[in-house]
Protein backbone atom coordinates (compact mmCIF):
# COMPACT_ATOMS: atom_id res chain seq x y z
CA UNK A 1 0.00 0.00 0.00
CA UNK A 2 0.71 3.68 -0.47
CA UNK A 3 2.49 5.46 2.23
CA UNK A 4 -0.24 7.69 3.55
CA UNK A 5 2.23 10.35 3.99
CA UNK A 6 2.19 10.65 0.39
CA UNK A 7 -1.58 11.21 0.19
CA UNK A 8 -1.52 15.25 -1.22
CA UNK A 9 0.47 13.76 -3.98
CA UNK A 10 -2.07 11.14 -4.98
CA UNK A 11 -5.10 13.06 -4.71
CA UNK A 12 -3.19 14.36 -7.67
CA UNK A 13 -2.89 11.09 -9.17
CA UNK A 14 -5.43 10.31 -11.52
CA UNK A 15 -7.18 6.85 -11.21
CA UNK A 16 -5.11 4.97 -14.03
CA UNK A 17 -1.80 6.75 -11.87
CA UNK A 18 -3.38 5.36 -8.65
CA UNK A 19 -4.58 2.02 -9.98
CA UNK A 20 -0.71 2.00 -11.55
CA UNK A 21 0.94 2.67 -7.92
CA UNK A 22 -1.22 0.11 -6.36
CA UNK A 23 -1.76 -2.94 -8.47
CA UNK A 24 0.84 -3.23 -11.29
CA UNK A 25 4.17 -4.76 -10.59
CA UNK A 26 6.14 -3.75 -13.02
CA UNK A 27 9.61 -5.56 -14.43
CA UNK A 28 13.30 -4.20 -13.22
CA UNK A 29 11.47 -1.38 -11.28
CA UNK A 30 12.70 -0.43 -7.18
CA UNK A 31 9.36 -1.69 -6.25
CA UNK A 32 8.73 0.37 -2.94
CA UNK A 33 10.02 3.75 -4.43
CA UNK A 34 7.15 2.68 -6.95
CA UNK A 35 4.37 2.02 -4.66
CA UNK A 36 5.17 5.05 -2.67
CA UNK A 37 5.33 6.97 -5.38
CA UNK A 38 9.10 8.25 -5.05
CA UNK A 39 9.64 7.32 -8.60
CA UNK A 40 8.06 8.74 -11.98
CA UNK A 41 5.45 6.84 -13.44
CA UNK A 42 5.01 7.11 -17.12
CA UNK A 43 2.01 6.20 -18.87
CA UNK A 44 2.77 5.98 -22.66
CA UNK A 45 -0.17 6.60 -24.93
CA UNK A 46 0.90 7.00 -28.93
CA UNK A 47 3.74 6.48 -31.18
CA UNK A 48 4.47 7.20 -34.56
CA UNK A 49 7.47 6.84 -36.54
CA UNK A 50 10.76 7.16 -34.11
CA UNK A 51 8.43 9.29 -31.19
CA UNK A 52 6.69 8.38 -28.39
CA UNK A 53 3.53 10.25 -26.47
CA UNK A 54 2.13 9.81 -22.99
CA UNK A 55 -0.87 10.80 -21.14
CA UNK A 56 0.06 14.07 -20.40
CA UNK A 57 0.86 14.76 -24.04
CA UNK A 58 4.54 14.43 -23.59
CA UNK A 59 6.80 13.76 -26.65
CA UNK A 60 9.78 12.05 -26.64
CA UNK A 61 12.46 10.66 -29.49
CA UNK A 62 12.61 7.52 -28.78
CA UNK A 63 16.54 6.94 -29.14
CA UNK A 64 16.31 3.03 -27.78
CA UNK A 65 13.28 1.80 -29.85
CA UNK A 66 11.32 1.10 -26.71
CA UNK A 67 13.92 -2.10 -25.82
CA UNK A 68 15.67 -2.10 -29.15
CA UNK A 69 12.66 -3.86 -30.46
CA UNK A 70 10.58 -1.31 -32.51
CA UNK A 71 12.97 -1.45 -35.30
CA UNK A 72 10.28 -0.45 -38.30
CA UNK A 73 9.17 2.34 -36.02
CA UNK A 74 6.20 3.11 -34.30
CA UNK A 75 2.19 3.05 -35.84
CA UNK A 76 3.52 1.19 -38.79
CA UNK A 77 -0.49 0.09 -40.12
CA UNK A 78 0.46 -2.68 -42.33
CA UNK A 79 1.14 -4.74 -39.47
CA UNK A 80 -1.69 -3.60 -37.25
CA UNK A 81 -3.72 -4.47 -40.21
CA UNK A 82 -2.03 -7.81 -40.55
CA UNK A 83 -3.04 -8.70 -37.06
CA UNK A 84 -6.28 -7.34 -37.55
CA UNK A 85 -6.82 -9.52 -40.00
CA UNK A 86 -5.57 -12.98 -38.27
CA UNK A 87 -6.84 -11.95 -35.22
CA UNK A 88 -10.31 -11.88 -37.15
CA UNK A 89 -9.70 -15.23 -39.08
CA UNK A 90 -7.80 -17.34 -36.84
CA UNK A 91 -6.71 -15.64 -33.20
CA UNK A 92 -5.23 -19.03 -32.09
CA UNK A 93 -4.43 -22.43 -33.19
CA UNK A 94 -1.35 -24.41 -31.41
CA UNK A 95 1.73 -25.68 -33.10
CA UNK A 96 2.28 -28.95 -31.69
CA UNK A 97 2.40 -32.75 -33.93
CA UNK A 98 2.96 -30.69 -36.90
CA UNK A 99 -0.05 -28.43 -36.70
CA UNK A 100 0.55 -24.70 -37.86
CA UNK A 101 -1.21 -22.02 -39.95
CA UNK A 102 -0.13 -20.08 -43.16
CA UNK A 103 1.78 -17.18 -41.10
CA UNK A 104 3.68 -19.28 -39.21
CA UNK A 105 4.75 -21.50 -42.59
CA UNK A 106 5.60 -18.23 -44.00
CA UNK A 107 7.63 -16.84 -41.60
CA UNK A 108 9.51 -19.65 -41.16
CA UNK A 109 10.89 -19.55 -44.68
CA UNK A 110 10.78 -16.15 -44.55
CA UNK A 111 13.87 -16.63 -41.74
CA UNK A 112 15.63 -19.44 -43.26
CA UNK A 113 15.91 -17.11 -46.23
CA UNK A 114 17.37 -14.40 -44.38
CA UNK A 115 19.23 -16.61 -42.15
CA UNK A 116 23.14 -17.25 -42.87
CA UNK A 117 24.06 -20.06 -44.78
CA UNK A 118 23.40 -23.79 -43.02
CA UNK A 119 20.11 -22.69 -41.18
CA UNK A 120 17.71 -25.62 -41.08
CA UNK A 121 14.52 -24.87 -39.06
CA UNK A 122 12.97 -22.37 -37.04
CA UNK A 123 11.42 -23.40 -33.44
CA UNK A 124 9.24 -20.51 -32.52
CA UNK A 125 8.76 -19.18 -29.20
CA UNK A 126 7.52 -15.81 -27.36
CA UNK A 127 10.62 -13.92 -25.72
CA UNK A 128 14.48 -13.95 -26.30
CA UNK A 129 14.60 -15.33 -22.44
CA UNK A 130 12.79 -18.59 -23.39
CA UNK A 131 13.93 -19.23 -27.12
CA UNK A 132 17.65 -18.99 -25.11
CA UNK A 133 16.00 -21.94 -22.36
CA UNK A 134 15.37 -23.67 -25.43
CA UNK A 135 18.90 -23.15 -26.43
CA UNK A 136 19.89 -24.89 -23.17
CA UNK A 137 17.63 -27.72 -23.80
CA UNK A 138 18.36 -28.36 -27.55
CA UNK A 139 22.33 -28.64 -26.55
CA UNK A 140 21.43 -30.85 -23.62
CA UNK A 141 19.41 -33.03 -26.15
CA UNK A 142 21.69 -33.46 -28.71
CA UNK A 143 24.62 -34.44 -26.57
CA UNK A 144 22.49 -36.86 -25.14
CA UNK A 145 21.59 -38.67 -28.20
CA UNK A 146 25.28 -38.53 -29.11
CA UNK A 147 26.12 -40.51 -26.13
CA UNK A 148 28.30 -37.80 -24.55
CA UNK A 149 25.89 -36.98 -21.38
CA UNK A 150 28.83 -35.36 -19.83
CA UNK A 151 28.99 -32.21 -22.57
CA UNK A 152 26.80 -30.01 -20.67
CA UNK A 153 28.52 -27.42 -19.46
CA UNK A 154 27.66 -24.09 -21.42
CA UNK A 155 30.19 -21.10 -21.48
CA UNK A 156 28.81 -17.19 -21.75
CA UNK A 157 30.61 -14.49 -21.22
CA UNK A 158 30.75 -11.61 -18.51
CA UNK A 159 28.68 -8.65 -19.53
CA UNK A 160 26.41 -10.90 -21.75
CA UNK A 161 22.81 -10.70 -21.72
CA UNK A 162 20.38 -13.85 -22.41
CA UNK A 163 17.43 -13.33 -20.72
CA UNK A 164 16.11 -13.18 -16.88
CA UNK A 165 14.80 -16.60 -16.63
CA UNK A 166 15.80 -19.36 -14.55
CA UNK A 167 18.81 -20.54 -16.59
CA UNK A 168 19.28 -17.47 -19.16
CA UNK A 169 19.12 -15.07 -15.90
CA UNK A 170 22.46 -17.27 -14.61
CA UNK A 171 23.78 -17.17 -18.94
CA UNK A 172 23.40 -13.46 -18.15
CA UNK A 173 27.26 -11.96 -17.19
CA UNK A 174 25.41 -9.04 -15.20
CA UNK A 175 25.32 -9.65 -11.36
CA UNK A 176 22.42 -7.37 -10.87
CA UNK A 177 20.34 -10.25 -12.90
CA UNK A 178 22.04 -13.57 -10.38
CA UNK A 179 21.93 -11.59 -6.71
CA UNK A 180 19.35 -12.98 -4.19
CA UNK A 181 17.89 -15.35 -6.80
CA UNK A 182 19.20 -18.82 -6.57
CA UNK A 183 19.79 -19.18 -10.10
CA UNK A 184 21.15 -22.89 -10.81
CA UNK A 185 24.98 -21.59 -11.61
CA UNK A 186 26.67 -24.97 -12.05
CA UNK A 187 26.38 -25.80 -15.64
CA UNK A 188 27.11 -22.34 -16.43
CA UNK A 189 30.97 -20.91 -17.14
CA UNK A 190 31.71 -17.68 -17.54
CA UNK A 191 34.51 -16.27 -19.59
CA UNK A 192 35.95 -12.87 -20.75
CA UNK A 193 34.17 -10.00 -21.85
CA UNK A 194 34.95 -8.97 -24.78
CA UNK A 195 35.42 -5.33 -23.36
CA UNK A 196 38.63 -3.55 -25.04
CA UNK A 197 37.56 -0.36 -23.10
CA UNK A 198 37.87 -1.88 -20.12
CA UNK A 199 41.32 -4.03 -20.68
CA UNK A 200 43.20 -4.11 -17.98
CA UNK A 201 46.56 -3.52 -19.67
CA UNK A 202 46.02 -0.34 -21.48
CA UNK A 203 49.15 -0.77 -23.97
CA UNK A 204 47.55 -3.79 -25.42
CA UNK A 205 46.50 -3.20 -29.18
CA UNK A 206 42.22 -4.72 -29.95
CA UNK A 207 44.19 -7.94 -31.80
CA UNK A 208 46.26 -8.94 -28.58
CA UNK A 209 43.31 -8.10 -26.41
CA UNK A 210 41.00 -10.43 -28.61
CA UNK A 211 44.12 -13.31 -28.74
CA UNK A 212 43.97 -13.06 -24.94
CA UNK A 213 40.33 -13.60 -24.42
CA UNK A 214 40.55 -16.64 -26.78
CA UNK A 215 43.22 -18.01 -24.66
CA UNK A 216 41.53 -17.62 -21.41
CA UNK A 217 38.52 -19.28 -23.34
CA UNK A 218 41.10 -22.09 -24.10
CA UNK A 219 42.23 -22.33 -20.76
CA UNK A 220 39.06 -22.52 -19.62
CA UNK A 221 37.54 -25.27 -21.48
CA UNK A 222 40.84 -27.22 -20.88
CA UNK A 223 40.67 -26.97 -17.00
CA UNK A 224 36.89 -27.77 -17.29
CA UNK A 225 37.51 -30.53 -19.54
CA UNK A 226 36.48 -30.53 -23.00
CA UNK A 227 34.57 -33.57 -22.75
CA UNK A 228 32.01 -31.48 -19.95
CA UNK A 229 31.64 -27.84 -22.09
CA UNK A 230 28.55 -28.69 -24.84
CA UNK A 231 28.60 -24.58 -25.90
CA UNK A 232 29.38 -21.15 -26.17
CA UNK A 233 26.60 -18.37 -25.67
CA UNK A 234 27.41 -14.70 -27.18
CA UNK A 235 25.81 -11.75 -28.55
CA UNK A 236 27.60 -10.50 -32.06
CA UNK A 237 28.08 -7.25 -30.34
CA UNK A 238 27.41 -7.10 -26.83
CA UNK A 239 24.37 -5.49 -25.83
CA UNK A 240 22.92 -4.15 -22.46
CA UNK A 241 25.98 -5.29 -20.75
CA UNK A 242 27.51 -1.66 -22.68
CA UNK A 243 26.58 -1.73 -26.31
CA UNK A 244 30.13 -3.20 -27.11
CA UNK A 245 31.06 -3.96 -30.70
CA UNK A 246 34.03 -7.19 -30.65
CA UNK A 247 37.65 -5.71 -30.94
CA UNK A 248 39.09 -6.86 -34.33
CA UNK A 249 40.02 -10.64 -34.51
CA UNK A 250 37.46 -11.53 -31.37
CA UNK A 251 35.08 -13.80 -33.43
CA UNK A 252 37.49 -15.42 -36.06
CA UNK A 253 39.99 -16.44 -32.67
CA UNK A 254 36.76 -17.87 -30.50
CA UNK A 255 35.42 -19.75 -33.20
CA UNK A 256 38.86 -21.15 -33.74
CA UNK A 257 38.97 -23.06 -30.48
CA UNK A 258 35.17 -23.51 -30.13
CA UNK A 259 36.03 -25.61 -33.39
CA UNK A 260 39.30 -27.08 -31.89
CA UNK A 261 36.99 -28.63 -29.18
CA UNK A 262 34.12 -29.34 -30.65
CA UNK A 263 31.96 -26.87 -28.81
CA UNK A 264 28.52 -25.40 -30.46
CA UNK A 265 28.31 -21.79 -30.78
CA UNK A 266 24.99 -19.93 -29.88
CA UNK A 267 24.41 -16.53 -31.61
CA UNK A 268 22.53 -14.64 -29.20
CA UNK A 269 20.45 -12.14 -31.96
CA UNK A 270 18.01 -11.17 -29.77
CA UNK A 271 18.86 -7.41 -30.82
CA UNK A 272 21.13 -7.47 -33.88
CA UNK A 273 18.39 -9.97 -35.98
CA UNK A 274 17.46 -8.50 -38.62
CA UNK A 275 19.21 -5.31 -39.24
CA UNK A 276 20.66 -3.71 -36.32
CA UNK A 277 24.12 -3.28 -37.28
CA UNK A 278 23.69 -2.64 -40.91
CA UNK A 279 23.18 -5.97 -41.95
CA UNK A 280 20.51 -8.98 -41.68
CA UNK A 281 22.55 -10.70 -38.98
CA UNK A 282 25.33 -9.61 -36.72
CA UNK A 283 26.53 -13.50 -37.91
CA UNK A 284 27.06 -12.04 -41.56
CA UNK A 285 28.59 -8.92 -40.30
CA UNK A 286 31.40 -10.22 -38.46
CA UNK A 287 31.69 -13.76 -40.26
CA UNK A 288 30.40 -15.78 -37.33
CA UNK A 289 29.52 -19.26 -38.27
CA UNK A 290 26.63 -20.21 -35.41
CA UNK A 291 25.13 -23.34 -34.71
CA UNK A 292 22.10 -21.90 -33.05
CA UNK A 293 21.04 -18.36 -33.86
CA UNK A 294 18.18 -16.64 -31.21
CA UNK A 295 16.24 -14.39 -32.81
CA UNK A 296 13.03 -12.23 -31.01
CA UNK A 297 12.46 -8.41 -30.78
CA UNK A 298 13.43 -7.07 -34.32
CA UNK A 299 11.29 -10.38 -36.00
CA UNK A 300 7.90 -8.39 -35.40
CA UNK A 301 9.38 -4.90 -34.25
CA UNK A 302 7.44 -5.68 -31.52
CA UNK A 303 4.12 -5.39 -32.36
CA UNK A 304 3.27 -8.88 -30.98
CA UNK A 305 5.41 -11.55 -28.83
CA UNK A 306 7.13 -13.94 -30.59
CA UNK A 307 10.66 -15.32 -30.68
CA UNK A 308 12.66 -18.12 -32.13
CA UNK A 309 15.78 -20.64 -32.81
CA UNK A 310 17.04 -21.02 -35.88
CA UNK A 311 18.68 -24.41 -35.78
CA UNK A 312 21.61 -24.95 -38.28
CA UNK A 313 22.43 -28.31 -40.48
CA UNK A 314 24.53 -29.70 -37.26
CA UNK A 315 22.49 -29.48 -34.57
CA UNK A 316 19.38 -30.74 -36.94
CA UNK A 317 20.50 -33.60 -38.27
CA UNK A 318 21.09 -35.24 -34.82
CA UNK A 319 17.57 -33.96 -33.64
CA UNK A 320 15.87 -36.26 -36.58
CA UNK A 321 18.09 -38.69 -35.96
CA UNK A 322 17.41 -38.81 -31.84
CA UNK A 323 13.53 -38.30 -32.84
CA UNK A 324 13.77 -41.79 -35.03
CA UNK A 325 14.99 -43.30 -31.68
CA UNK A 326 13.00 -41.37 -29.01
CA UNK A 327 9.99 -40.13 -30.59
CA UNK A 328 8.29 -36.42 -30.37
CA UNK A 329 10.66 -34.55 -28.28
CA UNK A 330 8.92 -33.33 -25.04
CA UNK A 331 9.43 -29.55 -25.59
CA UNK A 332 6.79 -26.64 -26.14
CA UNK A 333 4.79 -23.95 -25.47
CA UNK A 334 0.88 -23.52 -25.52
CA UNK A 335 2.05 -20.09 -27.52
CA UNK A 336 4.82 -21.43 -29.84
CA UNK A 337 4.09 -20.11 -33.47
CA UNK A 338 1.44 -18.11 -32.03
CA UNK A 339 -0.30 -17.07 -35.36
CA UNK A 340 -0.90 -13.07 -34.05
CA UNK A 341 3.14 -12.82 -33.41
CA UNK A 342 3.79 -14.94 -36.58
CA UNK A 343 1.55 -12.61 -38.83
CA UNK A 344 3.06 -9.74 -37.64
CA UNK A 345 6.45 -10.92 -38.10
CA UNK A 346 5.23 -11.74 -41.82
CA UNK A 347 3.95 -8.09 -42.33
CA UNK A 348 6.98 -7.00 -40.18
CA UNK A 349 9.88 -8.84 -42.12
CA UNK A 350 8.23 -7.43 -45.69
CA UNK A 351 8.29 -3.67 -44.44
CA UNK A 352 11.77 -4.03 -43.52
CA UNK A 353 12.57 -5.18 -47.05
CA UNK A 354 10.01 -2.78 -48.54
CA UNK A 355 11.70 0.23 -46.48
CA UNK A 356 15.47 -0.76 -47.19
CA UNK A 357 15.56 -0.63 -43.30
CA UNK A 358 18.94 -2.72 -43.12
CA UNK A 359 20.70 -0.65 -45.72
CA UNK A 360 19.80 2.67 -43.65
CA UNK A 361 20.57 0.92 -40.67
CA UNK A 362 24.30 0.80 -42.07
CA UNK A 363 24.31 4.39 -43.87
CA UNK A 364 21.94 6.04 -41.12
CA UNK A 365 23.95 4.77 -39.02
CA UNK A 366 27.47 5.03 -40.24
CA UNK A 367 26.33 8.89 -40.24
CA UNK A 368 25.26 8.88 -36.68
CA UNK A 369 28.50 7.38 -35.39
CA UNK A 370 30.37 9.94 -36.85
CA UNK A 371 28.35 12.65 -35.33
CA UNK A 372 28.77 11.21 -32.30
CA UNK A 373 32.53 11.33 -32.43
CA UNK A 374 32.83 14.18 -34.16
CA UNK A 375 30.85 15.94 -31.26
CA UNK A 376 32.01 13.83 -28.01
CA UNK A 377 35.29 12.43 -28.96
CA UNK A 378 37.18 15.23 -27.37
CA UNK A 379 34.85 15.80 -24.04
CA UNK A 380 36.29 15.81 -20.80
CA UNK A 381 33.68 12.81 -19.53
CA UNK A 382 33.51 10.83 -22.54
CA UNK A 383 35.81 8.12 -22.31
CA UNK A 384 35.17 6.31 -25.18
CA UNK A 385 32.36 6.99 -28.25
CA UNK A 386 31.60 3.32 -30.28
CA UNK A 387 28.87 1.75 -32.36
CA UNK A 388 28.41 -0.03 -35.42
CA UNK A 389 25.18 0.20 -37.26
CA UNK A 390 22.09 2.03 -35.67
CA UNK A 391 23.56 0.88 -31.63
CA UNK A 392 25.78 3.12 -30.00
CA UNK A 393 27.40 4.41 -27.01
CA UNK A 394 28.96 7.02 -24.91
CA UNK A 395 30.91 5.90 -21.81
CA UNK A 396 31.67 8.41 -19.35
CA UNK A 397 34.84 8.70 -17.31
CA UNK A 398 36.17 11.18 -14.80
CA UNK A 399 39.61 10.90 -16.30
CA UNK A 400 40.29 10.33 -19.68
CA UNK A 401 43.57 9.99 -19.75
CA UNK A 402 44.54 7.70 -16.82
CA UNK A 403 40.72 6.02 -17.58
CA UNK A 404 39.43 6.77 -14.32
CA UNK A 405 35.40 5.60 -13.88
CA UNK A 406 33.64 7.75 -11.90
CA UNK A 407 32.24 7.10 -8.01
CA UNK A 408 29.44 4.48 -9.60
CA UNK A 409 27.00 6.20 -6.43
CA UNK A 410 27.23 9.44 -8.47
CA UNK A 411 24.87 7.53 -11.27
CA UNK A 412 26.56 9.62 -14.07
CA UNK A 413 25.31 7.60 -16.66
CA UNK A 414 21.55 7.67 -15.09
CA UNK A 415 21.76 11.60 -14.86
CA UNK A 416 22.61 12.30 -18.11
CA UNK A 417 20.08 9.63 -19.02
CA UNK A 418 17.61 11.66 -16.97
CA UNK A 419 18.74 15.10 -18.61
CA UNK A 420 18.72 13.59 -22.27
CA UNK A 421 14.63 12.62 -20.88
CA UNK A 422 13.97 16.49 -19.50
CA UNK A 423 15.05 17.38 -23.02
CA UNK A 424 12.77 15.13 -25.07
CA UNK A 425 15.18 12.04 -25.90
CA UNK A 426 14.78 8.57 -24.43
CA UNK A 427 18.61 7.33 -24.13
CA UNK A 428 19.36 4.51 -22.09
CA UNK A 429 21.73 4.75 -18.82
CA UNK A 430 22.95 1.04 -19.04
CA UNK A 431 22.83 -1.02 -15.95
CA UNK A 432 26.38 -1.66 -15.65
CA UNK A 433 29.10 1.68 -15.77
CA UNK A 434 28.29 5.10 -16.71
CA UNK A 435 27.06 4.20 -20.17
CA UNK A 436 24.47 5.87 -21.98
CA UNK A 437 22.76 3.61 -25.12
CA UNK A 438 21.52 4.25 -28.42
CA UNK A 439 19.51 2.31 -30.45
CA UNK A 440 16.89 3.91 -32.25
CA UNK A 441 14.39 2.51 -34.66
CA UNK A 442 15.94 1.49 -37.72
CA UNK A 443 13.70 3.87 -40.01
CA UNK A 444 15.82 6.93 -38.15
CA UNK A 445 16.60 9.91 -40.19
CA UNK A 446 19.61 12.12 -40.45
CA UNK A 447 17.75 14.69 -39.36
CA UNK A 448 16.60 12.60 -36.72
CA UNK A 449 19.93 11.46 -35.59
CA UNK A 450 21.04 15.12 -35.48
CA UNK A 451 18.42 15.65 -32.91
CA UNK A 452 19.93 12.85 -30.68
CA UNK A 453 22.77 14.24 -31.00
CA UNK A 454 22.02 17.97 -30.45
CA UNK A 455 20.47 16.74 -27.15
CA UNK A 456 22.61 14.63 -26.17
CA UNK A 457 25.21 17.38 -26.58
CA UNK A 458 23.37 19.44 -24.12
CA UNK A 459 22.39 17.40 -21.73
CA UNK A 460 26.19 16.08 -21.40
CA UNK A 461 27.34 19.67 -21.09
CA UNK A 462 24.60 20.23 -18.30
CA UNK A 463 25.41 17.48 -16.27
CA UNK A 464 29.72 17.54 -16.63
CA UNK A 465 29.14 20.89 -15.40
CA UNK A 466 27.86 19.78 -12.19
CA UNK A 467 29.93 17.54 -11.19
N1 LIG B 1 19.10 -11.96 -25.51
C1 LIG B 1 19.48 -10.69 -25.71
C2 LIG B 1 20.74 -10.42 -26.48
C3 LIG B 1 18.71 -9.63 -25.22
O1 LIG B 1 19.13 -8.37 -25.38
C4 LIG B 1 17.53 -9.93 -24.53
C5 LIG B 1 16.69 -8.85 -24.00
O2 LIG B 1 17.02 -7.69 -24.03
C6 LIG B 1 17.19 -11.27 -24.33
C7 LIG B 1 17.99 -12.26 -24.84
C8 LIG B 1 15.97 -11.63 -23.55
O3 LIG B 1 14.84 -11.31 -24.27
P1 LIG B 1 13.44 -11.13 -23.51
O4 LIG B 1 13.54 -9.89 -22.69
O5 LIG B 1 12.46 -11.02 -24.65
O6 LIG B 1 13.21 -12.35 -22.71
Amino acid sequence: MTDPARAPERANMSELERNDRDSFFHPSTHVAQFSRGEVPQRVIETGKGVYITDTEGKKSLDGFAGLYCVNVGYGRQEIAEAIAEQARKLAYYHAYVGHGTEASINLAKMIIDRAPEGMARVYFGLSGSDANETNIKLIWYYNNILGRPRKKKIISRWRGYHGSGVMTGSLTGLELYHQTFDLPRTPILHTDAPYYFHRQDLSQSEAEFSQQCADNLEALILREGPDSVAAFIGEPALGTGGIVPPPAGYWEKIQAVLKKYDVLLVADEVVTGFGRLGSMFGALHYDIKPDLITIAKGLTSAYAPLSGVIVGDRVWNVLEQGSDRLGAMGHGWTYSAHPIGAAAGVANLKLVDELDLVTNARETGAYFNRSLKDTFADHDIVGDVRGEGLMAALEFVADRDSRTFFDPAKKVGAQISAACLERGLIARAMPEGDILGFAPPLCLTREEADTIVAITKAAVDTVAASL
